[in-house]
């Protein structure tokens, strides 16, 4: 390591090698520090239960990234990446055997939705038409939208509760089924404001962009995006954990890919005490328990239309999945639990040998909870998919411990950097966003805004202000 860079970035998740490229594209000299010894953080892949089957540790599904305004600067291709759309974005399968698919077309959604056709229309048609306009001022920290007529729109429709949105608008059970799945990726009791922007906003992109997989799995982001870093000349080591930043090589900006509880271990002796208050104030979210299998054939759905997606939720009606979440929040672990699920393999043949699958799922539990939800996820899968446990040839289990030891930044098992609450998602994780009081030093991951998911968008904007605050380089967003 020479002893100067312009600026050094400690983690190599998608924000911190969004921050690492727009740092280096702005011709500074850059080196982003790992404590793996893969990058990519939450996006990376693994043969976690047999040789030959590629399971996504982390994120698998990626309607943000596709979404991101930065990432689709990059010429990401050009180094291996490759979406994979499924037919469908998304299935969401009842207890009568048949199932609800969220199509890329909003009238062919709300097609099956029953007396809610209108209204899904209705609901969701404009902010589709307008995502191109609204994802800049979505994707983004609170500010003076860019687009403030659709701004208003989406808010008068998003500022409430996923569980007071679907009961307002629809009265299908469909509808509001499948609308509670979307909330519940909020990671938020479905009662408590802003979780139905969560759902809109998954909603709305499942339309407008589709939610896909890179080729290969979840590395291959991080893999493309590591290669364009080193051919801007950027650097970056894996296998170097920084445990204080008086370790580091002399540099004039320090960008943490990180969470404030361990900003406050690197940096503690340099940060002023109110600042340090505020950082242990901050809140981390639900928990996962993850789960992978290996199975020798396709999950034995009972109803066909969830071969067509490639996302399924599980989880009934919106009562049922309400009740997951709100248990989830007041530190209970349901017996029936909201359970994520993809299967990559079915679109994507390299996942797999040939005739078998890898699946993934995960529910929400308390953060830091160690029971073992094994049963419970495998009963709900089963509930959909009679058969599915007979078809279980291997299966990898990750609680949120050993999520956290897979990467530091998954504190107690919170996938999203901290809960995206009322307050922390426009405060995140304090007034200053990126900045911090100590010269130089900021914060890049996804504690910041725009909050969790592979968008680089966090990552994006803490290079920016660096670059606006230390190179006095103007902002133009
Ligand atoms: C089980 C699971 C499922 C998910 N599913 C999805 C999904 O389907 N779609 C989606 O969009 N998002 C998903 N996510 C969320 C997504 O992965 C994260 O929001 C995203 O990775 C956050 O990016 P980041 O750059 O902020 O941090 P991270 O990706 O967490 O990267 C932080 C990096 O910093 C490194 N690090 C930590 N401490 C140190 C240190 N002291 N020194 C050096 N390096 C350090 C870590 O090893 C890690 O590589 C999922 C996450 C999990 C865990």
């Amino acid at each position: 390591m020479p002893g100067f860079y312009d600026a050094i970035i400690i983690g190599s998740g998608p924000n911190g090698l969004a921050a690492a490229i727009t740092l280096r594209r702005a011709g500074l000299s850059v080196l982003v520090l790992e404590a793996e010894q893969t990058a990519g953080g939450g996006i990376r892949s693994a043969e976690l239960t047999l040789p030959g089957f590629i399971h996504d540790v982390c994120s698998a599904v990626h309607p943000l990234a596709i979404a991101s305004p930065f990432f689709r600067t990059l010429p990401l291709a050009e180094y291996g990446l490759e979406w994979i759309h499924s037919p469908a974005p998304l299935a969401h399968p009842l207890d009568d055997g048949t199932a609800v698919l969220m199509q890329r077309d909003v009238h062919g959604t709300a097609f099956q939705l029953e007396q809610d056709s209108n209204a899904y229309r209705k609901l969701m048609y404009p902010l589709v038409r307008d995502w191109h306009r609204l994802e800049s001022d979505l994707l983004g920290p609170l500010r003076v939208p860019h687009h403030p007529i659709e701004m208003a729109r989406f808010g008068r429709r998003a500022w409430r509760s996923g569980y007071g949105l679907a009961k307002k608008f629809f009265s299908s059970m469909r509808a509001r089924a499948l609308f509670a799945g979307l909330a519940a990726h909020s990671m938020l009791p479905l009662e408590q404001v802003p979780s139905a922007a969560f759902g809109l906003v998954l909603g709305i992109t499942g339309h407008a962009v589709g939610w896909p997989m890179p080729r290969g799995g979840a590395q291959n982001i991080a893999r493309a995006l590591v290669a364009y870093l080193r051919s801007l000349g950027g650097e970056i080591l894996l296998g170097v954990r920084v445990r204080s930043l008086d370790e580091l090589p002399a540099s004039r900006a320090v960008l943490c890919d990180l969470t404030p509880r361990q900003l406050l271990s690197l940096a503690g002796n340099r940060l002023p005490s109110s600042y340090q208050r505020h950082l242990q104030k901050y809140r981390y979210g639900f928990g996962v328990f993850k789960m992978d299998w290996a199975t020798d054939g396709p999950i034995p759905w009972r109803a066909a239309e969830c071969f067509r997606a490639a996302t399924v939720h599980l989880g009934g009606s919106l009562e049922e999945i309400a009740t997951s979440e709100r248990e989830c929040g007041r530190g209970q672990l349901a017996l029936s639990p909201f359970v994520l699920l993809a299967q990559p393999s079915l679109f994507d043949c390299t996942r797999a040998p040939p005739g078998q699958h890898c699946v993934w799922a995960y529910c929400h539990v308390p953060n830091g909870s160690a029971f073992d939800m094994t049963d419970r996820i495998e009963a709900q899968i089963e509930r959909f998919a009679p058969g599915f446990r007979e078809r279980i040839v291997a299966r990898s289990i990750l609680s949120p411990q050993d999520l956290e030891r897979h990467n530091a930044n998954l504190v107690g098992g919170d996938i999203n950097g901290g809960a995206a609450n009322l307050r922390q998602l426009f405060l995140r994780p304090t007034v200053r966003l990126y900045t911090t009081p100590s010269r130089g030093l900021y914060l890049c991951s996804s504690s910041t805004p725009p909050g969790g998911g592979v968008h680089g968008m966090c990552g994006y904007f803490a290079a920016r202000a660096a670059l606006a605050r230390e190179w006095k380089l103007a902002r133009s967003d």
